[in-house]
């Protein structure tokens, strides 16, 4: 197949369109003349040019299809594909980023992950004192008052060492 470079595949694609909406205009003149010469004859003459017309037509319509086909394939090409393409990753990023949200706050949601020192019983973590038996889940630091847990070694607020 002969290689043509771009101006001549531009010059083409003119040309295609130039001559293919002219032989459109001209096929639709010549069909229009078949039926005009063939309501109002009585004994149609030229009605051979509604065929000539059509294959004028038909010829015409194929030319421009191709003469603006490139354009229109380029333009998907470039313009469309891209953004079909993020879009799409732009869906599944999201799906996969709420999906994983989802099972973080799952793995996060408090569940009872906390054990009484004192009686054992399985307590929600913000607990501030035993269901079960009432003592309780803090530490008060005596320096700076601050609450922690009651396992803490250090006061999470001052870093004062507890001795227990
Ligand atoms: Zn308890
Ligand atoms: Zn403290």
């Amino acid at each position: 197949m002969k290689q043509y470079n771009l101006e001549e595949k531009i010059r083409i694609k003119k040309t295609l369109r130039k001559s293919g909406i002219t032989l459109l205009v001209i096929g639709l003149l010549l069909m229009v003349v078949a039926m005009v010469d063939l309501f109002l004859s009585d004994i149609p003459q030229v009605f051979y040019l509604f065929f000539i017309g059509g294959l004028f037509l038909f010829i015409g319509l194929v030319m421009t299809f191709y003469g603006y086909m490139g354009a229109v394939a380029r333009y998907q090409a470039s313009e469309i594909a891209p953004v079909a393409k993020d879009t799409i990753n732009y869906m599944l990023d999201g799906t996969k980023d709420s999906a994983g949200k989802f099972f973080e706050q799952l793995k996060n949601t408090p569940l009872p992950s906390k054990t009484c020192p004192q009686c054992g019983k399985e307590l929600f973590p913000d607990a501030m004192y035993c269901d079960n038996c009432g003592c309780a889940m803090f530490k008060k630091c005596p320096d700076c008052m601050e609450l922690n847990e009651v396992s803490s070694k250090f006061c999470k607020s001052c870093g004062n060492q507890f001795r227990t």
